[in-house]
């Protein structure tokens, strides 16, 4: 299985500032990479590979020396980036997403990590050698496992620093099987419902660090561009940021390890992917509801558990007894069901008919493969 384990590090100024170099070259190579791009596009309708781009790069490091201290894996990776950004693009463009996000040049602060392969670091004990740059201290709280494959530094926007380990044939922690299935169902009053009528609270903290956060950028937004005053008012928003971030993480871990220890299959509903909504609090809740899914997803694979996506179309509509389409708008909180009598939350009807869809599912794949 693959994982990857993220640390802490430090490093005295000298070395931070030669990292700092670094974002701002690779950045350079970004947004000189793009605009190559772009204009080929522009004057003769071509689009550049790459592959074309990387051939390029013995050429860079020539004339422009500074770039030679940089290993040719960490120059590539900035390339497969733009790359993936491009093929992210033509994926919206051909979902029919309304803002496609063309890739966009990257400003100061925008470019805040480099991924380096076998070679270029070396692990040595508590410290962390980057070849070129000097040496990290790291934080180890828990020991990585399996193999490294790559590792990531990376700058988050309050100047912490970070190396992330991405493992390969990492053991599995397999956990006993309880023969029980769930069905969950996402909402805003609770976080989450699941189809044996068990609420998780949305907890309120959020709420908290959101009004700090709303109080900050506000203060930010009056303070004189390229002050010294509005770095500082910046570097509290991302704290803030950074804040809800963390309890989130944290919340999501929580819930996500109590599902899978109770039940050997989840079903969830499946979310659809580019939606873009004017509501702030509305985007944030949908990208919560994400990021749960791919912790649950991942926390699954590494304890053997199941988690399954439901096409989960109106589940908010249809009565989990009967199959009657019984209409109601957001507001109504309470499933009632004049054909069959069945009156229930509303959240617990749709976490029942996710499961049930969920089941379904799972029946249909397993006729396909026997089939084989
Ligand atoms: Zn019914």
């Amino acid at each position: 299985m693959k994982k990857s384990f993220k640390y802490r590090i430090y490093a005295n100024t000298e070395t931070i500032q030669k990292a700092e170099k670094w974002l701002d070259l690779l950045r350079q190579l970004y947004n000189n990479c793009l605009s190559e791009r772009i204009m080929a596009y522009r004057e003769n309708k071509e689009s550049v590979s790459v592959y074309t781009q990387m051939r390029k790069l013995p050429h860079i490091k020539k004339e422009f020396p500074e770039y030679r201290q940089i290993s040719s894996q960490t120059l590539q990776d900035v390339l497969q980036r733009l790359d993936r950004a491009y093929q992210n693009f033509f994926l919206r463009v051909k979902n029919g997403s309304k803002k496609a996000g063309f890739p966009r040049f990257k400003g100061h602060h925008r470019y805040d990590s480099f991924t380096l392969k076998q070679a270029g670091y070396k692990l040595n004990g508590k410290y962390l050698l980057l070849k070129n740059i000097g040496k990290f201290k790291i934080k180890l709280s828990r020991p990585a496992e399996g193999t490294i494959k790559t590792i990531t530094v990376s700058r988050t926007s309050c100047s912490k620093w970070f190396v992330c380990f991405s493992c390969d044939r990492v053991p599995l922690k397999l956990l006993l099987k309880t023969n029980k299935e769930i069905g969950i169902d996402m909402g805003c009053k609770s976080f989450l419902t699941d189809s044996s009528g068990n609420k998780v609270k949305n907890p309120r903290f959020f709420k908290k660090s959101q009004r700090l956060l709303i109080k900050r950028a506000q203060k930010l937004s009056h303070k004189k561009k390229s002050s010294n005053r509005r770095n500082k008012a910046r570097i509290l928003v991302a704290k803030a940021y950074e804040r809800i971030f963390n309890q989130r993480k944290d919340f999501h871990f929580k819930v996500a390890n109590r599902l899978l220890k109770e039940n050997d299959i989840v079903y969830i509903e499946k979310l659809k992917y580019f939606k873009t909504f004017r509501n702030l609090n509305r985007s944030m809740r949908d990208a919560a509801w994400f990021d749960f899914f791919n912790i649950l997803k991942a926390k699954a694979e590494e304890a053997g558990r199941k988690v399954i996506e439901a096409p989960a179309r109106s589940t908010s509509q249809i009565c989990s007894s009967c199959g009657t389409v019984v209409p109601k708008d957001l507001s109504v909180r309470v499933h009632n069901c004049s054909f069959c009598g069945l009156i229930i939350d509303r959240d617990y009807n749709s976490a029942l008919n996710i499961l049930r869809l969920g089941q379904g599912l799972r029946g249909a794949e397993t006729k396909v493969s026997a089939m084989n």
